[in-house]
């Protein structure tokens, strides 16, 4: 792992060179965000914002979703990766919240954490840009594989991949820090080959795992 001092300037280049990165996924309420960030688990951003606005004017609250008809929302997600399972999520998690929280989507970890299809990347993600609760960072495949490969975490557990971070991270980069991971993954640090030549991290990464880059 990257020393104490190292890991901060890193996060500081980062933030730096990402001060406009924020949450891809589109969304007005938070059962709307709910629904897009279950959709979203191995499916690419555009394809589930290509999907949500017909779903979005379908389904406006957690009752519609939890009185939908399986075959008909998954219709409606058909592009997205593991529809039918994830149709089968939003309804049986919708169900929860319109049983046990009167229909609004739950503002704390351990209840989203009770929802199918919710872990604690998605929980995360929702506590933030649904409710502007700040107190993880979610951490997906670009936060994991980025994190590794500089030396920033040299676990390989979301979980501990998070503490790791929440101790080096400041707390005012917590809510985009993701965003800024992702973004320089699409820009330098890309998922096959990373550019390592053009990436002002270059010198300080430990580059973990890079067996090739430009
Ligand atoms: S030096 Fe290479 S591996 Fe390290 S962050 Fe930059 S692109 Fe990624």
């Amino acid at each position: 792992m990257l020393d104490a001092k190292d890991a901060a300037e890193t996060i500081e280049l980062l933030e730096e060179n990402y001060p406009d990165s924020h949450y891809y996924l589109n969304f007005k309420t938070p059962i709307d965000l709910l629904v897009a960030a279950i959709l979203s688990a191995q499916t690419k951003d555009e394809i589930v914002n290509r999907s949500t606005p017909v779903l979005f004017d379908r389904y406006r609250t957690a009752k519609d979703y939890a009185n939908a008809d399986l075959k008909e929302l998954e219709d409606c997600v058909k592009s997205v990766s593991f529809a039918g399972n994830k149709a089968r999520n939003i309804i049986k998690a919708c169900n929860i919240i319109v049983k046990d929280y009167c229909g609004k989507v739950p503002d704390s970890m351990d209840a989203l954490l009770k929802l199918p299809g919710i872990g604690r990347k998605t929980a995360n993600t929702i506590l933030i840009n649904a409710y502007g609760i700040v107190d993880g960072i979610p951490v997906d495949t670009w936060v994991i594989k980025i994190s590794n490969r500089t030396g920033l975490s040299i676990s390989a557990k979301p979980d501990l991949i998070e503490e790791d971070l929440k101790r080096i991270v400041k707390r005012k980069y917590w809510r985009n820090f993701a965003y800024v991971m992702k973004a320089h993954g699409h820009a330098i640090c890309k998922s096959v080959v990373p550019v390592c030549s053009k990436c002002f991290l270059n010198g300080r990464c430990r580059r973990n795992g890079v067996t090739r880059s430009d």
